[in-house]
């Protein structure tokens, strides 16, 4: 199972649900984002909440790290699409962070626009208690930047900290997975001119700090040399309903 890349010193990370780029062709997105934990003894900053298919996921991620929901005291968006979003709610005694003009930008959308869960961004402007916003450039938690990230959409954010064993950049869906950090060329994007200057200089901040980068969608990478390095394998799976039924089994409907 998956283990916290590197400890020692300040904030450690966490990986509750690892990111995956799959990409389906019929049935819209699988919104497999990454799901990361920051721990530095007294904060668990959660870098987005994942989808709602993730609850037992991340159940199970804090029971194997001694944790409960209760113990999340921050939660820091990067934007507001549905994959990065919809756990908010499950985290009792958490402050969520959401970027003031992502917000407002997310509530001008009617309901039905893709990736928008109108019900969850209502509910972000409605409380009046643990909900903070943001804005690119402040130090929203102890050594933890907010960075504008503009293209996949307009007001996304990216989260930088120095407080780690190794720098880290936390992307969001700025750089969804290794390709679009290689090349500059992002898929799903609402300005594909934003995206690109939004990755060059996102690479600069990797070759200047030596930073790990975590992207939405897939396992933190590595800039060396400039060649881009996976810090480890990518896995995934997915099954079919009948294959869980024993050969035995009665299939028939009567
Ligand atoms: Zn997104």
């Amino acid at each position: 199972m998956a283990q916290a890349y590197e400890t020692a010193g300040h904030y450690t990370a966490h990986p509750l649900v690892e990111g995956f780029p799959g990409k389906s062709t019929t049935h819209g997105a699988f919104g497999w984002s990454s799901l990361w934990l920051l721990d530095d003894g007294a904060r668990r900053v959660l870098i987005d909440a994942g989808q709602p298919a993730y609850i037992p996921l991340i159940h199970e991620s804090l029971e194997r790290l001694g944790l409960t929901t209760a113990d999340v005291t921050d939660i820091v968006l990067t934007h507001m699409h549905w994959d990065h979003v919809a756990n908010f709610t499950m985290f009792p005694n958490a402050v969520t962070w959401v970027g003031e003009h992502e917000l407002k930008w997310a509530a001008e959308r009617p309901a039905g626009t893709q990736f928008i869960p109108d019900l969850h961004v209502q509910e972000l402007i409605r409380r009046k208690e643990r909900v903070e916003r943001m804005s690119p450039g402040q130090e929203i938690l102890p050594g933890i930047h907010a960075i504008a990230a503009p293209g996949h959409t307009p007001h996304h954010l990216a989260f930088f900290t120095e407080r780690a064993a190794r720098p880290l950049l936390f992307a969001g869906d700025s750089v969804k997975n290794i390709h679009e950090l290689a090349t500059a060329r992002v898929d799903s994007t609402m300005d594909a001119d934003a995206s690109t200057r939004t990755i060059h200089r996102l690479r600069s901040l990797l070759t200047e700090t030596s930073a790990t980068l975590l992207p939405g969608h897939d396992v933190g990478l590595n800039l060396i040399n400039g060649e881009v390095q996976r810090l480890r394998e990518q896995r995934a799976q997915i099954s079919f309903f009948a294959d869980a039924l024993s050969p035995e089994s009665d299939r028939s409907i009567g």
